[in-house]
Protein backbone atom coordinates (compact mmCIF):
# COMPACT_ATOMS: atom_id res chain seq x y z
CA UNK A 1 0.00 0.00 0.00
CA UNK A 2 1.28 3.70 -0.81
CA UNK A 3 0.55 5.94 2.42
CA UNK A 4 0.18 9.54 1.39
CA UNK A 5 0.23 12.06 4.85
CA UNK A 6 -0.84 15.60 4.65
CA UNK A 7 -0.42 18.31 7.17
CA UNK A 8 1.28 15.69 9.63
CA UNK A 9 3.69 12.33 8.91
CA UNK A 10 3.61 9.21 10.96
CA UNK A 11 4.19 6.27 8.53
CA UNK A 12 5.99 4.13 11.57
CA UNK A 13 2.69 3.86 13.58
CA UNK A 14 0.76 4.50 10.17
CA UNK A 15 2.39 0.87 9.20
CA UNK A 16 1.31 -1.15 11.72
CA UNK A 17 -1.62 -0.47 11.23
CA UNK A 18 -1.57 -0.65 7.22
CA UNK A 19 0.23 -4.23 7.86
CA UNK A 20 -2.48 -5.69 9.89
CA UNK A 21 -5.26 -4.68 7.89
CA UNK A 22 -3.22 -5.94 3.96
CA UNK A 23 -1.00 -7.97 3.09
CA UNK A 24 2.38 -6.60 2.05
CA UNK A 25 1.05 -7.32 -1.93
CA UNK A 26 -1.76 -5.90 -1.74
CA UNK A 27 -2.32 -2.65 -3.88
CA UNK A 28 -3.85 0.51 -2.88
CA UNK A 29 -3.27 3.98 -2.05
CA UNK A 30 -3.84 5.37 1.72
CA UNK A 31 -3.78 9.48 2.19
CA UNK A 32 -4.60 11.19 5.20
CA UNK A 33 -5.03 15.29 5.97
CA UNK A 34 -4.32 16.67 9.07
CA UNK A 35 -5.30 19.60 10.37
CA UNK A 36 -5.28 20.96 14.39
CA UNK A 37 -6.93 24.16 14.27
CA UNK A 38 -9.06 25.90 17.00
CA UNK A 39 -8.39 23.25 19.44
CA UNK A 40 -9.50 20.66 17.68
CA UNK A 41 -8.16 17.65 15.41
CA UNK A 42 -9.24 16.67 12.26
CA UNK A 43 -8.04 13.98 10.62
CA UNK A 44 -9.57 13.01 6.87
CA UNK A 45 -8.62 9.46 5.48
CA UNK A 46 -9.02 7.84 1.99
CA UNK A 47 -8.49 4.22 1.27
CA UNK A 48 -8.32 3.37 -2.21
CA UNK A 49 -8.76 -0.03 -2.68
CA UNK A 50 -9.68 -2.88 -5.38
CA UNK A 51 -11.11 0.32 -7.05
CA UNK A 52 -13.13 1.59 -4.35
CA UNK A 53 -12.83 4.46 -1.90
CA UNK A 54 -13.31 4.46 1.71
CA UNK A 55 -13.27 7.08 4.18
CA UNK A 56 -13.49 8.41 7.59
CA UNK A 57 -13.14 11.70 9.05
CA UNK A 58 -11.92 11.97 12.73
CA UNK A 59 -12.50 14.82 14.86
CA UNK A 60 -11.28 15.05 18.38
CA UNK A 61 -10.24 18.07 21.09
CA UNK A 62 -7.07 19.32 22.04
CA UNK A 63 -5.56 22.44 22.76
CA UNK A 64 -3.54 24.26 19.96
CA UNK A 65 -1.66 25.82 22.87
CA UNK A 66 -0.03 22.60 24.16
CA UNK A 67 3.99 22.81 24.24
CA UNK A 68 4.86 19.31 25.33
CA UNK A 69 6.59 18.03 22.25
CA UNK A 70 6.14 14.03 23.13
CA UNK A 71 2.15 14.41 24.37
CA UNK A 72 1.79 16.39 20.96
CA UNK A 73 3.54 13.65 19.00
CA UNK A 74 1.38 10.72 21.05
CA UNK A 75 -1.88 13.05 20.08
CA UNK A 76 -1.51 13.55 16.48
CA UNK A 77 -0.19 9.65 15.80
CA UNK A 78 -3.10 8.34 17.63
CA UNK A 79 -5.31 10.84 15.77
CA UNK A 80 -3.98 9.49 12.11
CA UNK A 81 -4.59 6.04 13.35
CA UNK A 82 -7.46 6.25 14.91
CA UNK A 83 -9.11 7.49 11.67
CA UNK A 84 -6.91 5.21 9.36
CA UNK A 85 -8.62 2.16 10.86
CA UNK A 86 -12.50 3.85 10.64
CA UNK A 87 -11.72 3.88 7.43
CA UNK A 88 -10.22 0.06 7.07
CA UNK A 89 -12.42 -1.20 9.43
CA UNK A 90 -15.06 -0.41 6.57
CA UNK A 91 -13.56 -2.84 4.15
CA UNK A 92 -11.87 -5.88 6.98
CA UNK A 93 -14.09 -6.26 10.50
CA UNK A 94 -10.52 -6.32 12.53
CA UNK A 95 -10.91 -6.29 16.34
CA UNK A 96 -7.69 -4.48 17.89
CA UNK A 97 -8.29 -4.82 21.41
CA UNK A 98 -4.99 -2.65 21.70
CA UNK A 99 -6.50 -0.02 19.49
CA UNK A 100 -3.87 2.35 18.07
CA UNK A 101 -1.34 1.60 20.95
CA UNK A 102 1.76 0.86 18.85
CA UNK A 103 4.12 0.85 21.70
CA UNK A 104 5.79 -2.63 22.49
CA UNK A 105 6.37 -1.80 26.17
CA UNK A 106 2.49 -0.87 27.18
CA UNK A 107 3.25 -1.76 30.88
CA UNK A 108 6.01 0.68 30.88
CA UNK A 109 3.54 3.10 29.69
CA UNK A 110 1.21 2.39 32.50
CA UNK A 111 4.16 2.68 35.06
CA UNK A 112 5.20 6.27 33.53
CA UNK A 113 2.02 7.41 33.73
CA UNK A 114 1.76 5.72 37.31
CA UNK A 115 5.14 7.46 38.30
CA UNK A 116 3.88 11.06 37.11
CA UNK A 117 1.15 10.72 39.24
CA UNK A 118 -1.99 9.58 37.99
CA UNK A 119 -3.85 7.02 39.38
CA UNK A 120 -4.87 3.55 37.61
CA UNK A 121 -8.69 4.61 37.72
CA UNK A 122 -7.47 7.25 35.15
CA UNK A 123 -4.78 5.44 33.35
CA UNK A 124 -7.50 3.28 32.63
CA UNK A 125 -9.47 5.68 31.44
CA UNK A 126 -6.50 7.53 29.40
CA UNK A 127 -5.79 3.83 27.40
CA UNK A 128 -9.03 3.65 27.05
CA UNK A 129 -10.35 6.89 25.59
CA UNK A 130 -6.82 8.11 23.73
CA UNK A 131 -5.72 4.33 23.04
CA UNK A 132 -8.90 3.00 22.54
CA UNK A 133 -7.84 0.03 24.09
CA UNK A 134 -10.20 -2.53 25.40
CA UNK A 135 -11.20 -2.59 29.71
CA UNK A 136 -9.79 -6.08 29.32
CA UNK A 137 -6.66 -5.54 28.41
CA UNK A 138 -5.92 -2.06 30.76
CA UNK A 139 -6.35 -3.93 33.25
CA UNK A 140 -3.70 -6.96 32.14
CA UNK A 141 -1.37 -4.15 31.40
CA UNK A 142 -1.99 -2.55 35.07
CA UNK A 143 -1.08 -5.30 36.67
CA UNK A 144 1.71 -6.60 34.77
CA UNK A 145 2.85 -2.79 36.18
CA UNK A 146 2.39 -3.24 39.04
CA UNK A 147 4.41 -6.39 39.38
CA UNK A 148 6.89 -5.13 37.33
CA UNK A 149 7.25 -2.44 39.87
CA UNK A 150 7.66 -4.45 43.09
CA UNK A 151 10.10 -6.61 40.91
CA UNK A 152 12.36 -3.45 40.02
CA UNK A 153 12.31 -2.24 43.45
CA UNK A 154 15.38 -5.67 43.47
CA UNK A 155 17.61 -3.74 41.58
CA UNK A 156 20.74 -2.65 43.29
CA UNK A 157 22.97 0.21 42.73
CA UNK A 158 26.03 -0.77 40.66
CA UNK A 159 24.53 -3.69 39.03
CA UNK A 160 24.33 -4.99 35.99
CA UNK A 161 22.56 -8.20 34.26
CA UNK A 162 24.64 -10.43 31.45
CA UNK A 163 23.11 -11.96 28.25
CA UNK A 164 24.67 -14.64 27.12
CA UNK A 165 23.19 -15.32 23.06
CA UNK A 166 24.06 -18.62 21.48
CA UNK A 167 22.97 -18.68 18.01
CA UNK A 168 22.90 -22.71 17.62
CA UNK A 169 19.51 -25.24 17.37
CA UNK A 170 18.98 -28.09 15.96
CA UNK A 171 16.86 -27.11 12.82
CA UNK A 172 15.24 -23.64 12.31
CA UNK A 173 11.69 -22.86 13.37
CA UNK A 174 9.84 -22.01 10.16
CA UNK A 175 8.39 -19.10 12.63
CA UNK A 176 11.54 -17.98 14.08
CA UNK A 177 12.56 -13.97 14.23
CA UNK A 178 15.44 -14.64 16.73
CA UNK A 179 19.19 -15.00 15.98
CA UNK A 180 19.92 -18.33 15.28
CA UNK A 181 21.24 -20.99 13.06
CA UNK A 182 20.84 -24.55 12.09
CA UNK A 183 23.76 -26.87 13.41
CA UNK A 184 23.31 -29.13 10.39
CA UNK A 185 25.66 -26.09 8.94
CA UNK A 186 26.91 -24.17 11.20
CA UNK A 187 27.63 -26.77 13.51
CA UNK A 188 30.92 -26.72 12.44
CA UNK A 189 31.62 -23.09 14.36
CA UNK A 190 30.57 -24.41 17.89
CA UNK A 191 33.68 -25.14 19.07
CA UNK A 192 35.58 -22.46 18.45
CA UNK A 193 32.59 -19.93 19.18
CA UNK A 194 32.58 -21.54 22.66
CA UNK A 195 36.29 -21.28 23.49
CA UNK A 196 36.30 -17.49 21.90
CA UNK A 197 33.04 -16.82 24.21
CA UNK A 198 35.38 -18.02 27.22
CA UNK A 199 37.49 -15.08 26.59
CA UNK A 200 34.95 -13.09 25.81
CA UNK A 201 33.11 -13.59 29.80
CA UNK A 202 37.19 -12.96 31.27
CA UNK A 203 37.43 -9.56 29.27
CA UNK A 204 33.89 -8.83 30.84
CA UNK A 205 35.03 -9.93 34.32
CA UNK A 206 38.11 -7.83 34.30
CA UNK A 207 35.64 -5.09 33.19
CA UNK A 208 33.59 -5.27 35.54
CA UNK A 209 35.67 -5.30 38.23
CA UNK A 210 37.54 -2.37 36.61
CA UNK A 211 34.82 -0.30 37.08
CA UNK A 212 33.51 -1.62 40.18
CA UNK A 213 29.76 -3.56 38.83
CA UNK A 214 28.64 -6.75 39.91
CA UNK A 215 26.49 -9.24 38.54
CA UNK A 216 23.15 -9.62 39.43
CA UNK A 217 21.24 -12.13 36.62
CA UNK A 218 22.47 -14.29 34.23
CA UNK A 219 20.28 -14.95 31.17
CA UNK A 220 22.27 -17.35 28.79
CA UNK A 221 19.18 -17.91 25.33
CA UNK A 222 19.66 -17.67 21.92
CA UNK A 223 19.08 -19.90 19.64
CA UNK A 224 19.17 -23.32 21.61
CA UNK A 225 22.12 -23.05 24.36
CA UNK A 226 21.93 -26.81 24.85
CA UNK A 227 22.58 -27.52 21.41
CA UNK A 228 25.83 -26.98 22.62
CA UNK A 229 28.01 -30.37 23.90
CA UNK A 230 28.08 -30.97 27.54
CA UNK A 231 31.66 -30.23 27.45
CA UNK A 232 31.19 -26.78 26.09
CA UNK A 233 28.46 -25.59 28.14
CA UNK A 234 30.70 -26.68 30.76
CA UNK A 235 33.78 -24.82 29.82
CA UNK A 236 31.32 -22.05 29.76
CA UNK A 237 29.72 -22.41 33.05
CA UNK A 238 33.55 -23.00 34.55
CA UNK A 239 34.90 -19.51 32.54
CA UNK A 240 31.86 -17.75 33.76
CA UNK A 241 32.48 -18.81 37.56
CA UNK A 242 36.47 -18.05 37.21
CA UNK A 243 35.80 -14.96 35.91
CA UNK A 244 32.47 -13.66 37.29
CA UNK A 245 31.82 -12.98 40.98
CA UNK A 246 28.60 -15.11 41.68
CA UNK A 247 28.56 -13.48 45.66
CA UNK A 248 25.26 -11.19 44.33
CA UNK A 249 24.09 -13.20 41.93
CA UNK A 250 20.21 -14.08 41.95
CA UNK A 251 18.83 -15.50 38.96
CA UNK A 252 20.63 -17.27 36.42
CA UNK A 253 18.80 -18.57 33.39
CA UNK A 254 19.42 -21.41 31.17
CA UNK A 255 17.19 -21.45 27.84
CA UNK A 256 17.09 -25.45 27.08
CA UNK A 257 14.33 -24.54 24.56
CA UNK A 258 14.03 -27.37 22.29
CA UNK A 259 13.64 -30.32 24.31
CA UNK A 260 15.33 -32.24 21.90
CA UNK A 261 18.71 -30.78 23.43
CA UNK A 262 18.04 -31.87 26.69
CA UNK A 263 20.44 -34.59 28.49
CA UNK A 264 20.68 -35.41 32.30
CA UNK A 265 24.62 -34.87 31.88
CA UNK A 266 23.90 -31.11 30.75
CA UNK A 267 21.03 -30.48 33.23
CA UNK A 268 23.36 -31.71 36.07
CA UNK A 269 26.42 -29.62 34.77
CA UNK A 270 23.86 -26.51 34.32
CA UNK A 271 22.33 -27.26 38.08
CA UNK A 272 26.05 -28.02 39.29
CA UNK A 273 27.43 -24.01 38.07
CA UNK A 274 24.62 -22.57 39.97
CA UNK A 275 21.69 -22.29 36.99
CA UNK A 276 18.58 -21.67 38.79
CA UNK A 277 16.09 -21.23 36.57
CA UNK A 278 15.57 -23.36 32.96
CA UNK A 279 13.25 -22.83 29.94
CA UNK A 280 11.79 -26.05 28.38
CA UNK A 281 9.69 -24.39 25.52
CA UNK A 282 7.25 -27.17 23.79
CA UNK A 283 5.21 -24.30 21.93
CA UNK A 284 2.73 -26.79 21.33
CA UNK A 285 1.28 -29.91 22.95
CA UNK A 286 -0.37 -30.54 19.27
CA UNK A 287 1.61 -33.48 17.40
CA UNK A 288 1.05 -32.23 13.97
CA UNK A 289 1.75 -28.12 14.70
CA UNK A 290 5.08 -29.80 15.91
CA UNK A 291 5.49 -31.29 12.66
CA UNK A 292 4.20 -28.09 10.45
CA UNK A 293 6.22 -25.56 12.68
CA UNK A 294 9.58 -27.68 11.59
CA UNK A 295 10.35 -27.94 15.86
CA UNK A 296 12.10 -31.48 15.21
CA UNK A 297 10.91 -33.10 18.85
CA UNK A 298 7.52 -34.30 19.73
CA UNK A 299 5.29 -34.09 23.00
CA UNK A 300 7.39 -37.21 24.37
CA UNK A 301 10.73 -35.37 24.20
CA UNK A 302 8.98 -32.12 26.22
CA UNK A 303 7.85 -35.04 28.89
CA UNK A 304 11.16 -36.49 29.02
CA UNK A 305 13.20 -33.00 29.24
CA UNK A 306 10.28 -31.60 31.63
CA UNK A 307 11.05 -34.86 34.02
CA UNK A 308 14.50 -35.17 33.10
CA UNK A 309 15.17 -31.09 34.48
CA UNK A 310 12.82 -31.17 37.46
CA UNK A 311 15.29 -34.63 38.69
CA UNK A 312 18.32 -32.64 38.13
CA UNK A 313 16.84 -30.57 40.62
CA UNK A 314 15.09 -27.54 38.91
CA UNK A 315 12.50 -26.24 41.11
CA UNK A 316 11.88 -22.65 38.71
CA UNK A 317 11.18 -23.91 34.85
CA UNK A 318 9.67 -21.55 32.46
CA UNK A 319 7.75 -23.23 29.39
CA UNK A 320 6.44 -21.22 26.21
CA UNK A 321 3.43 -21.59 24.19
CA UNK A 322 2.81 -19.81 21.21
CA UNK A 323 -1.03 -18.82 20.21
CA UNK A 324 -2.06 -18.61 16.98
CA UNK A 325 0.45 -21.17 15.22
CA UNK A 326 -0.46 -22.39 11.77
CA UNK A 327 -3.28 -24.37 11.55
CA UNK A 328 -4.10 -24.17 15.28
CA UNK A 329 -8.15 -23.52 16.44
CA UNK A 330 -8.84 -22.26 19.81
CA UNK A 331 -9.56 -26.19 20.87
CA UNK A 332 -5.81 -27.16 20.02
CA UNK A 333 -4.15 -24.47 21.87
CA UNK A 334 -6.39 -24.86 24.83
CA UNK A 335 -5.86 -28.37 24.62
CA UNK A 336 -1.84 -27.61 24.75
CA UNK A 337 -2.42 -25.25 27.56
CA UNK A 338 -3.85 -27.82 29.78
CA UNK A 339 -1.40 -30.43 29.04
CA UNK A 340 1.51 -27.83 30.11
CA UNK A 341 -0.71 -26.79 33.37
CA UNK A 342 -0.15 -30.82 34.55
CA UNK A 343 3.48 -30.44 34.55
CA UNK A 344 3.19 -27.57 37.18
CA UNK A 345 6.03 -25.30 35.46
CA UNK A 346 6.45 -22.24 37.69
CA UNK A 347 6.32 -19.61 34.87
CA UNK A 348 4.52 -20.03 31.89
CA UNK A 349 4.70 -17.59 28.71
CA UNK A 350 2.25 -17.06 26.13
CA UNK A 351 3.67 -15.84 23.20
CA UNK A 352 1.37 -14.83 20.01
CA UNK A 353 2.33 -15.87 16.64
CA UNK A 354 5.09 -13.54 14.93
CA UNK A 355 4.02 -13.16 11.44
CA UNK A 356 7.76 -11.54 10.54
CA UNK A 357 8.35 -14.90 8.33
CA UNK A 358 4.47 -15.36 6.77
CA UNK A 359 5.81 -15.89 3.51
CA UNK A 360 7.37 -19.73 4.79
CA UNK A 361 4.12 -20.15 6.48
CA UNK A 362 2.20 -18.95 3.40
CA UNK A 363 4.09 -21.21 1.65
CA UNK A 364 3.67 -24.08 3.58
CA UNK A 365 0.25 -24.03 2.80
CA UNK A 366 -1.36 -23.73 6.28
CA UNK A 367 -3.16 -21.06 7.14
CA UNK A 368 -2.70 -18.68 10.03
CA UNK A 369 -5.36 -18.07 12.73
CA UNK A 370 -7.53 -15.05 12.71
CA UNK A 371 -6.83 -12.11 14.72
CA UNK A 372 -10.26 -12.76 16.92
CA UNK A 373 -9.64 -16.64 17.48
CA UNK A 374 -5.82 -15.61 18.69
CA UNK A 375 -7.70 -12.93 21.16
CA UNK A 376 -9.73 -15.85 22.44
CA UNK A 377 -6.80 -18.02 22.47
CA UNK A 378 -4.86 -15.04 24.91
CA UNK A 379 -8.09 -14.03 26.84
CA UNK A 380 -8.26 -17.69 27.98
CA UNK A 381 -4.52 -17.98 28.97
CA UNK A 382 -4.86 -14.86 30.98
CA UNK A 383 -8.31 -16.78 32.72
CA UNK A 384 -6.82 -19.91 33.35
CA UNK A 385 -3.61 -18.37 34.32
CA UNK A 386 -5.21 -16.60 37.09
CA UNK A 387 -7.33 -19.71 38.26
CA UNK A 388 -4.09 -21.89 39.27
CA UNK A 389 -2.50 -18.72 40.76
CA UNK A 390 -0.43 -17.21 38.23
CA UNK A 391 0.02 -13.48 37.32
CA UNK A 392 1.15 -11.33 34.40
CA UNK A 393 4.48 -9.86 35.35
CA UNK A 394 6.06 -8.87 32.26
CA UNK A 395 4.99 -8.04 28.71
CA UNK A 396 5.99 -7.11 25.45
CA UNK A 397 4.86 -6.70 21.94
CA UNK A 398 7.03 -7.38 18.93
CA UNK A 399 6.22 -5.58 15.39
CA UNK A 400 5.31 -8.35 13.55
CA UNK A 401 3.28 -10.00 15.92
CA UNK A 402 -0.79 -11.14 14.80
CA UNK A 403 -3.28 -8.52 15.32
CA UNK A 404 -0.81 -6.35 17.17
CA UNK A 405 -1.18 -8.75 20.34
CA UNK A 406 1.46 -9.32 23.51
CA UNK A 407 3.24 -12.05 24.92
CA UNK A 408 2.79 -12.58 28.48
CA UNK A 409 4.62 -14.23 31.50
CA UNK A 410 2.88 -15.60 33.79
CA UNK A 411 4.46 -16.84 37.25
CA UNK A 412 3.60 -17.03 40.83
CA UNK A 413 5.05 -14.45 42.72
CA UNK A 414 7.75 -16.10 44.19
CA UNK A 415 9.13 -16.90 40.44
CA UNK A 416 8.69 -13.78 38.43
CA UNK A 417 11.70 -13.68 36.57
CA UNK A 418 13.78 -10.14 37.87
CA UNK A 419 15.73 -10.30 34.23
CA UNK A 420 12.54 -10.41 32.33
CA UNK A 421 11.59 -7.39 33.67
CA UNK A 422 14.50 -5.33 33.55
CA UNK A 423 15.07 -6.24 29.76
CA UNK A 424 11.39 -4.94 29.30
CA UNK A 425 11.72 -1.87 31.60
CA UNK A 426 14.90 -1.12 30.44
CA UNK A 427 16.30 -0.56 33.92
CA UNK A 428 19.32 -1.95 34.52
CA UNK A 429 22.71 -2.66 31.99
CA UNK A 430 22.95 -5.44 30.06
CA UNK A 431 26.06 -6.57 29.05
CA UNK A 432 25.87 -8.53 25.99
CA UNK A 433 27.96 -11.44 25.49
CA UNK A 434 28.20 -13.90 22.56
CA UNK A 435 26.09 -14.15 19.12
CA UNK A 436 23.25 -11.54 18.45
CA UNK A 437 23.00 -9.62 21.66
CA UNK A 438 22.72 -6.34 22.01
CA UNK A 439 24.35 -4.48 25.39
CA UNK A 440 22.02 -1.57 26.98
CA UNK A 441 23.69 0.61 29.15
CA UNK A 442 21.15 2.60 30.85
CA UNK A 443 22.34 5.62 32.68
CA UNK A 444 19.32 7.56 33.57
CA UNK A 445 17.25 8.22 31.08
CA UNK A 446 20.03 8.24 28.36
CA UNK A 447 20.39 4.43 26.94
CA UNK A 448 23.41 3.41 24.57
CA UNK A 449 23.23 0.59 22.72
CA UNK A 450 25.88 -1.78 21.78
CA UNK A 451 25.50 -4.39 19.06
CA UNK A 452 27.58 -7.58 18.86
CA UNK A 453 27.90 -9.77 15.82
CA UNK A 454 24.63 -11.59 15.09
CA UNK A 455 26.56 -14.93 12.91
CA UNK A 456 28.72 -17.49 14.52
CA UNK A 457 31.24 -16.94 11.44
CA UNK A 458 31.06 -13.52 12.13
CA UNK A 459 31.52 -13.34 15.60
CA UNK A 460 34.69 -15.62 14.63
CA UNK A 461 36.25 -13.74 11.97
CA UNK A 462 35.58 -10.69 13.90
CA UNK A 463 36.45 -11.49 17.29
CA UNK A 464 39.28 -8.41 18.14
CA UNK A 465 36.57 -6.31 17.60
CA UNK A 466 34.06 -8.14 20.14
CA UNK A 467 36.81 -7.58 22.35
CA UNK A 468 36.79 -4.02 21.37
CA UNK A 469 32.66 -3.42 22.15
CA UNK A 470 33.71 -4.29 25.70
CA UNK A 471 36.03 -1.38 26.07
CA UNK A 472 33.13 0.46 24.43
CA UNK A 473 30.74 -0.24 27.06
CA UNK A 474 33.57 0.04 29.53
CA UNK A 475 34.05 3.97 28.43
CA UNK A 476 30.36 5.14 29.37
CA UNK A 477 31.51 4.05 32.90
CA UNK A 478 34.80 5.27 33.17
CA UNK A 479 33.91 8.87 31.39
S1 LIG B 1 14.20 -22.97 18.77
FE1 LIG B 1 13.77 -20.77 18.93
S2 LIG B 1 15.62 -19.73 18.26
FE2 LIG B 1 15.75 -21.87 17.56
S3 LIG B 1 14.94 -21.85 15.48
FE3 LIG B 1 13.24 -22.35 16.84
S4 LIG B 1 12.27 -20.37 17.31
FE4 LIG B 1 14.31 -19.92 16.45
Amino acid sequence: MILVQNGYKCDYEMNIFINIFFDKDEEGTVTTDFSHENDVINVKTKIEFNGKIYESDYQCGFSSSEKNPKLIKKIYGCACTKSFLRAAGKIRNIQLPWGVMSGIRPAKSVRQFHEQGKSFDEIKQILGEIYEVTPKKCDLAIKVAKNEAEILKRIKENSVSLYIGIPFCPSRCLYCSFVSTDVRSSGKYMDEFSELLCREIEKTGQILKEIGFFVQNIYIGGGTPTTLSAQNLEMIFKSLKKNIDFENLEEFTLEAGRPDTVTAEKMDIAKKYGVNRISINPQTMNEKTLEVIGRRHSVKMFDEAFKIARNSGFDNINTDLIAGLPGESFEDFKYSLEEVIKYNPEDITIHSMCIKRAAALRFSGIGLTGYDEMNKMLDYAQQRMEEIGKQPYYMYRQKNISGNLENVGYADANHMSSYNINIMEEAQTIVALGGGGSSKIVMGDRIERVVNFKEPYEYIRRFDEILAKKEEIADYFRK
